[in-house]
C-alpha cells in the first residue's frame, strides 16, 4: 500500500492531542507503487542520455524464491547500488529557495522512521546490492542519534565489503561530533555552502550561523575524510557575481567545490528554467579567472569535473537540468518517512514503513524495492510539457 506525502502539524502549532496514524498497510504480500496521474508519461527523448528499454529487462514481476537474486536493476538495464537516506525533514537554515521562513509542516515524529527500521532496510538493500549510502535530510545533524546512525549502517556488509557511508550537511555542529562520526566509519562529506558571505549569508539561510558554518568546515578539513567537497546551488541575483571566490574559498579549504544547477524543487514553486543559471554559464564566469582543464571520463558521476590549472583543485559542475544523467541513474532514496522514491523527481513512492509496521518481512521489503526500482522512469522529464513538480520540496525528500 502507498501514501501521499502528508507531513503532520508544524511545530509552531499546538501539539495535536493524538497525531493521526499513517494509514495501515492492508495488502501484504504484493507491493504496489502508487500509480502516477498527473503527469505525462517521460519521454526519452528529452533527455539524450536517457536510456531505452532493453526488451526482458523488468525486475519488478519475481517470484518469492528469487527476490534475492541478481542485481537491483531497473527495466532500462540501470543497476542500482547508491542509496539516499533522508534522516529528517527538519533543518536549522531556511534557505529561501528550500524552504519557507516558518519553516515547513514538519513529518510527525512517529511518522520517522526509527534507527532500527533505517537500518533493516538499508540491510535489505544491501543484500540487493546497494554499496553506498548517503546521509541527508533536512539536515541530518540534527538527529540527536546520528553517530549511531553512522556506526549501524556501517557495520552492515554490503556486496563490496561494509557499506561506505557518506554525508551532505550545511556543517552546523559538524565540530562538535567530527571525530565520533569518523571513529564510526564515516567515509566522506558533502557541505552546502551557497555564499562565502557572512552577510549574504544570513540573508540567504535566515539565520546567522555562517561562524558556526565555518567551525564545521575547519572540522572537516581537520579530519582525515577526503575528498572533501563543497557544494554550492548557483542561483541567479543571488550569488552568481561570487563564483570566482566560492572557487576560491574552496581552494583554500582543500575542499572540491561542485556547483548545482537550481532544480525544480524548491517549497516556494517559483523556479524557472528560464532564469536558472545553467552549467555553461557557471563555466563561463569561472573561466574569466581560472584556467579550467576537463578531466576525462565523468563514469556514473553527475559531476563535469575541470582540474583548476596551477592548483591541485578540481571544480565540477553537476547540470542536473540542462545536461541530465539519468542514463547513469544508480539511485534509490528513503525518505524520513519510510517511503521509497526511485527518483528526485518521481510522483509516485512506495510505502515502505507502513510495509515495516504492519510485519512485512525482509522478502516483502525487497520485493517493494523491486517493484519500486522496476517502475522507475528513464529520465526526470524536466523537459517534459506535462512536468510537473514533486510535492514534497527537496528538504522533504533529501538531496
Ligand atoms: N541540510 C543538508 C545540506 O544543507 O546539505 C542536506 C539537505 S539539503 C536539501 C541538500 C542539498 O540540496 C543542499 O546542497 C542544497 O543546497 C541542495 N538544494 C536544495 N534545494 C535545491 C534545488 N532546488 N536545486 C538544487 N539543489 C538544491
Amino acid at each position: 500500500m502507498t501514501t501521499a506525502y502528508h507531513p503532520g502539524r508544524a511545530s509552531a502549532d499546538p501539539p495535536a492531542p493524538a497525531a493521526a496514524p499513517r494509514p495501515t498497510a492492508v495488502a501484504l504480500p504484493t507491493p504496489t507503487v502508487r500509480v502516477r496521474t498527473a503527469q505525462a508519461p517521460s519521454s526519452p527523448g528529452a533527455d539524450p542520455d536517457a536510456p531505452t528499454r532493453p526488451a526482458d529487462a523488468s525486475s519488478a514481476a519475481r517470484s518469492s524464491e528469487d527476490v534475492w537474486d541478481g542485481p537491483l536493476v531497473d527495466s532500462f538495464g540501470r543497476v542500482h547500488r547508491d542509496l539516499r537516506i533522508s534522516l529528517t525533514d527538519k533543518c536549522n537554515l531556511r534557505c529561501t529557495y528550500c524552504m519557507p521562513a516558518e519553516g515547513l509542516p514538519w513529518l510527525a515524529k512517529e511518522n520517522v522512521l526509527t534507527t532500527d527500521e533505517i537500518e533493516r532496510v538499508a540491510r535489505v538493500l544491501a543484500r540487493l546490492g546497494i554499496v553506498e549510502v548517503r546521509l541527508t535530510g533536512g539536515e541530518p545533524l540534527l538527529r540527536p542519534d546520528i553517530v549511531d546512525v553512522v556506526r549501524r549502517l556501517h557495520a552492515i556488509e554490503g556486496p563490496e565489503g561494509p557499506l561506505d557511508i557518506s554525508m551532505t550537511t550545511n556543517a552546523i555542529r559538524l565540530d562538535r561530533v567530527m571525530e565520533d562520526l569518523e571513529a564510526a566509519g564515516l567515509s566522506r562529506l558533502n557541505i552546502s555552502l551557497d555564499t562565502v558571505d557572512p552577510e549574504r549569508f544570513k540573508m540567504l539561510t535566515r539565520r546567522e550561523r555562517f561562524s558556526a558554518v565555518q567551525a564545521g568546515i575547519a572540522a572537516a578539513r581537520a579530519s582525515g575524510l577526503r575528498p572533501l567537497k563543497i557544494n554550492a546551488v548557483a542561483m541567479r541575483g543571488v550569488n552568481d557575481d561570487e563564483f570566482c571566490d566560492l572557487l576560491r574559498f574552496a581552494i583554500d579549504h582543500e575542499a572540491e567545490l561542485r556547483f548545482i544547477e537550481q532544480m525544480p524543487l524548491d517549497a516556494g514553486h517559483v523556479w524557472s528554467r528560464h532564469t536558472m543559471v545553467d552549467g555553461a554559464e557557471i563555466l563561463a564566469k569561472l573561466s574569466a579567472e581560472f584556467d579550467l582543464e576537463p578531466v576525462g571520463d565523468r563514469g556514473s558521476s553527475p559531476a563535469e569535473v575541470f582540474r583548476v590549472r596551477g592548483t591541485d583543485a578540481t571544480v565540477g559542475v553537476i547540470a542536473s537540468v540542462t545536461a541530465p544523467f539519468c542514463g547513469a541513474c544508480d539511485r534509490v532514496r528513503l525518505t524520513a518517512d519510510g517511503q521509497l522514491r526511485n527518483c528526485l523527481f518521481a510522483r509516485e513512492e512506495s510505502d515502505l514503513l507502513s510495509l515495516l509496521r504492519s510485519g512485512g518481512s525482509d522478502e516483502d521489503v525487497a520485493r517493494m524495492i523491486r517493484a519500486s526500482i522496476g517502475a522507475k522512469r528513464p529520465g526526470h522529464g524536466i523537459d517534459d510539457p506535462g512536468f510537473l513538480q514533486p510535492d514534497r520540496p527537496m528538504s522533504a525528500i533529501g538531496g
